[in-house]
């Protein structure tokens, strides 16, 4: 497989650090809110980029953060701390937020097929590891001691940017007007490991250190917790394109100066959902929700499936019409699988394997999810029995999720009862695929008659149309017509 990395900037061919697993880490929601469908858009993405490694044959053990504590409002230790915000916003406690939202989060993940990763820790559950890692930083001169905080030094750093080229003069970091800058850093980018002295009196959690009474800055959560449940390296990590810097930055800095070696091998970052009026965000108030989606009566699969469509590497414009178009896409889909019969027939394996080969590969290339989508295509048009097609069908959903079977077989179902409650709308099908209204006319107001049990009048427009040189035969919902 290749993938392209953020730290490279290259596509590489994809070769994990163990033979028996892959290690991915993806930083989890901060949850002093719902997710809004751009942070959704991260997380649809490195599914697929899970399951499609699951599906090629790797073993792999995935860890995210749930972030309920140590994160600013701005991503440079400026501002105050989201949880405390969330909290004083509805007059409840940090733990209950917490809770609240991370309960949240996993809903609308379930609702979009997004897989539960195998591990998922608060950051309050790792205060130790935080601890421990601190302490060496602090041995080994690369944190100090200021103001009250642990600051990472980053001027001890050969090489600070990893994802950019920026000059650190050309860098304003997280800096915003009416947030005052932190005159404790040495340096502009050096970043609070510890949190003693908080601006913010009213700060709930807090845990006994060796530097004092405090709480931890953000990114040492996500190195203490990957190396918690993975160990002293990492095959992949993943984020948000916004994530990169400072916080991926900082990741590297803290676990690489830790570890004194290298940490980890890939780097995928999404890119953004924005609106036409630009990046989609918590803090702008209103915000775009799963459950918006369905009060507008939007299934959030089509969602997904209009994730599916784009690359993760490109943003991705969001409006209503382009949801609009995702929906109909899905729901033509969906008919067009439910009209495969399976009838038992054998699977005819050399038209599975070409067809699957075509998917693996739209996805071997650095996730090529739109030719996978249309991998899928190849299926209904590819000259195959039906039982084959269904599994094939089966067999993709794996990774793209979008419970392709189970709501085909539901649309059947729909199809079978309307025939036998006589609602389903009645089809008119020519053989030779001549267009005749008055013919058509006549079908429908014969299958009226017999709605009506006025045989004598269905009879007569059989008749009539036979006098016409018209011959008919009945279908489930509908009848056909030629010309003899
Ligand atoms: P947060 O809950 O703010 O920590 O963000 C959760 C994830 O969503 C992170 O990986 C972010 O990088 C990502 N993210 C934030 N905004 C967007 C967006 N507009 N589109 C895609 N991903 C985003
Ligand atoms: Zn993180």
């Amino acid at each position: 497989m290749k993938l392209y990395n953020s730290a490279s900037r290259k596509k590489e061919d994809f070769v994990p650090n163990h033979p028996d697993i892959v290690k991915m880490y993806t930083c989890g929601p901060t949850v002093y809110h719902y997710a809004h469908i751009g942070n959704l858009r991260s997380y649809i993405m490195e599914d697929v980029l899970e399951k499609h490694l699951r599906y090629v044959g790797y073993n792999v053990k995935r860890v995210m953060n749930i972030t309920d504590v140590g994160h600013l409002t701005s991503d440079a230790d400026e501002g105050e701390d989201k949880m405390l915000k969330g909290a004083k916003r509805e007059n409840k406690s940090v733990m209950d937020i917490a809770k609240f939202y991370t309960d949240a989060f996993f809903a609308d993940c379930a609702k979009l097929n997004i897989k539960t990763p195998d591990v998922v820790e608060p950051a309050t559950n790792c205060i130790d590891e935080y601890i421990k890692i601190i302490t060496r930083l602090m041995d080994t001169g690369y944190a100090y001691f200021a103001g009250g905080n642990v600051y990472f030094d980053t001027s001890k750093l050969e090489k600070y940017y990893i994802f950019n080229d920026f000059n650190a003069d050309d860098l304003d970091v997280g800096v915003r007007e009416g947030v005052e800058e932190d005159t404790n850093k040495r340096n502009k980018n050096d970043f609070v490991l510890w949190f003693t002295k908080s601006k913010f009196e009213d700060q709930a959690l807090k845990w006994d250190s060796p530097w004092g009474v405090g709480y931890p800055g953000w990114h040492i959560e996500c190195s203490g917790i990957s190396m918690k449940h993975l160990g002293e390296d990492l095959d992949i990590h993943c984020g948000g394109i916004d994530n990169a810097f400072p916080h991926h930055t900082n990741e590297i800095a803290q676990s690489e100066s830790y570890l004194g070696h290298k940490w980890c091998s890939y780097w995928m970052h999404v890119m953004h959902l924005n609106t036409n009026s630009g990046k989609m965000s918590k803090s702008k108030g209103e915000f775009l929700t799963v459950k918006l989606l369905e009060d507008k009566g939007y299934d959030p699969l089509a969602y997904r499936l209009f994730c599916l469509q784009s690359h993760y590497r490109k943003s991705l414009v969001f409006s209503w019409e382009n949801l609009d178009n995702a929906q109909g896409t899905y729901l033509k889909l969906i008919n067009r699988i439910a009209a495969l019969k399976p009838a038992g027939e054998a699977i005819d394996e050399e038209a599975f394997k070409a067809l699957k080969d075509k998917f693996v590969a739209a996805l071997d290339n650095d996730l090529n999810t739109s030719l996978a989508v249309t991998a899928l295509y190849d299926v209904l048009k590819y000259k195959t029995n039906d039982d084959t097609k269904l599994a094939v069908i089966a067999d993709f959903d794996r990774v793209l999720s979008l419970n392709l079977i189970m709501k085909a077989e539901l649309k059947r179902e729909e199809l079978k009862k309307q025939a036998v409650s006589g609602n389903a709308e009645f089809t008119v099908i020519s053989e030779s695929g001549e267009a005749d209204a008055s013919v058509e006319e006549l079908l429908k107001a014969r299958a009226a008659a017999k709605k009506a049990k006025n045989f004598a009048e269905a009879d007569r427009i059989r008749d009539e149309l036979k006098a016409a040189g018209i011959e008919v035969t009945d279908i489930p919902n509908g009848a056909k017509w030629k010309r003899l």
